[in-house]
């Protein structure tokens, strides 16, 4: 395999020093040296192929620490219900009478993105909205935050869900004043709706459609050709079940897993993990299995994230029907259970990764992790805090104190910051999402994207670290914003630390992989508000160029 010379760089190596270079010299599937490009040309083979960069930045490869990679590979393929696509009521009913024009009768109409807080019509969609428009086609309308969907009545009945359904564990359905089920399921009520392949119960929302092998893999495959465009070359998948992973496993079978990945295994799949005595992550660069995933609360653009009352109390209700946000509830019935459960698994030598939004959710998952040392003293434990939106200042001196790493998503500022404020007061809802403290703090806090429920692309993503502002350009709490190289750091090195990979990538350093983004402008020299425009250039994974942008 010939060399691969990229000179005349601006290099954000992301070393322990931030160091900056010129140029890097990769030898097979690794970085083989770093330096100037003088010292680059006199160590590189008489065959090596240099490729001249012309001042643009190259960053490590991005890891997007949080990626539903197989839903976003759906969502590309299926009807957009996002704002602005559906700004209202109306909206939504033509983009259903669409989809039913070409849809084959009794096949599903699925989309993803769903808003209603945007509406000016201030109110939530129900099935009676869109029932007259699909009689003979069951509609399924994915919230934007994947933990609520909207269903017609024809989904209803296929689904055996009648007014006299009770709501399950983690979960609700919404009604009407006189109790009929008005088509919203929220948290774990979905799966009920939804024809998913895996009864997931309590522990996590569950809006995977059971689809044959192919139609999972090319859903696989179209998000990772996307990904590899946007220099991402790493994802964590933090929901991986029996759905999920042969997903996976086809795609690599297929050279179509061209984006590595690291499944986060779901809890409900904590007896067979421990059955088969697995106590680490396993398997290599391209798919491994790492960290379990719990649930602890429900979502905050949803409204079911679960903090403790405002002081004083806030006016600021969402439109969901179901409570007041961040009046929400915990997925698993019993706390003291759950508690126990994540103390057996840090016993048992598991890194874990809990999902929490408002600040009582967090706490009751720092209270868990602080019991769980006390008994099972362990360095570098490293769980990571999925979201990690509420935190407050003392729950990030626990975050520190305990090793715990925050994996945020800064997009939700922009893309829904408007909508927050609303639901949460601005006091609560520009305190979301603390980087500026957490950094400060000294924690190693990753910024992703949780895709597909925000942007998946980078760059957005670091726009929205830095800027801190909404689709309106409301401020969403300045005093809280990173620079564009805390960003990158939190999205590369962070984010390979979050999952024990920080010795192998995450940085522009010898011996590591050659996986890199290269910008098509000087990032750090492009005004902040124009991050989200600049390009990526071409992206390296393994030591080749797997894209390239065409002129
Ligand atoms: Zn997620």
């Amino acid at each position: 395999m010939t060399e691969l010379a990229l000179i005349n760089a601006k290099i954000i190596t992301v070393d322990k020093n931030d160091s900056f270079q010129q140029a890097v010299l990769i030898d097979g599937r690794r970085i083989k040296a770093v330096g100037t490009d003088d010292e680059i040309m006199s160590l590189a083979s008489p065959d090596a192929q240099v490729v001249n960069l012309q001042d643009r930045s190259l960053v490590p490869g991005f890891i997007d620490a949080h990626n539903h990679l197989t839903h976003q590979g759906a969502a590309f393929n299926a009807v957009d219900f996002s704002y602005p696509a559906v700004a209202s009521i109306d909206d939504l009913r033509k983009a259903i009478s669409h989809a039913v024009e070409y849809t084959q009768k009794g096949k599903w109409i699925r989309g993803w993105g769903l808003n209603y807080e945007k509406f000016a019509d201030a109110r939530q969609p129900t099935r009676w909205d869109i029932d007259d428009i699909s009689p003979e086609h069951p509609v399924c309308a994915v919230h934007v935050s994947g933990h609520n969907v909207l269903v017609n009545s024809v989904a209803l009945n296929q689904a055996n869900v009648s007014d006299a359904t009770p709501d399950p564990d983690g979960g609700k359905f919404a009604r009407d004043e006189q109790d009929r089920i008005s088509g919203y399921a929220y948290d774990s009520a979905q799966q009920l709706v939804v024809p998913t392949s895996v009864n997931v119960g309590h522990h996590g929302p569950d809006i995977g459609y059971d689809l044959p092998l192919e139609e999972l893999v090319d859903d696989i495959d179209r998000a990772c050709q996307a990904y590899i465009k946007a220099g991402i070359t790493s994802i964590v998948d933090p929901q991986v079940t029996t759905r999920e992973m042969p997903g996976y496993m086809a795609a690599r079978k297929q050279g179509k897993l061209t984006v590595k990945v690291t499944c986060m295994y779901l809890s409900n799949h904590q007896a067979a993990i421990n059955e088969l005595g697995i106590t680490d992550h396993i398997g290599n660069d391209q798919l491994s299995i790492g960290p379990m995933k719990y649930y602890c609360d429900g979502t905050l653009i949803g409204g079911t994230a679960l903090f403790y009352p405002d002081e004083p109390v806030q006016e600021n209700g969402c439109r969901c029907h179901v409570h007041d946000a961040g009046r929400g509830y915990t997925y698993w019935p019993d706390i003291e259970a759950f508690k126990e459960t994540l103390i057996d698994t840090h016993g048992r030598g598991l890194q874990f990764g809990i999902h929490t939004q408002g600040d009582m959710a967090l706490d009751i998952v720092i209270d868990a992790i602080e019991q769980a040392q006390k008994r099972f003293p362990r360095d570098h434990a490293r769980h990571r805090i999925e979201h990690c939106h509420g935190a407050t200042k003392e729950q990030i001196a626990k975050i520190k104190q305990l090793g715990m790493i925050p994996i945020t998503q800064p997009g939700q500022l922009y893309e829904t910051g408007d909508d927050l404020t609303q639901m949460y007061g601005e006091k609560r809802a520009r305190y979301f999402i603390p980087l500026r403290d957490m950094i400060d703090a000294g924690i190693p806090a990753v910024v992703s994207t949780d895709a597909f429920v925000q942007s998946y692309k980078p760059l957005d993503a670091i726009h929205a670290a830095v800027n801190r502002r909404s689709l309106t350009g409301r401020d969403m709490g300045q005093d809280q914003s990173i620079s564009v190289l805390e960003a990158i750091r939190a999205y590369t090195h962070n984010a390979a630390y979050s999952v024990y990979q920080e010795k192998n990538k995450g940085s522009i350093e010898v011996g590591k992989l050659a996986d890199m983004a290269i910008i098509d402008t000087d990032i750090l020299s492009v005004a902040t508000e124009e991050i989200a425009e600049q390009d990526i250039y071409m992206t390296i994974s393994n030591g080749e160029i797997v894209y390239q942008k065409q002129r």
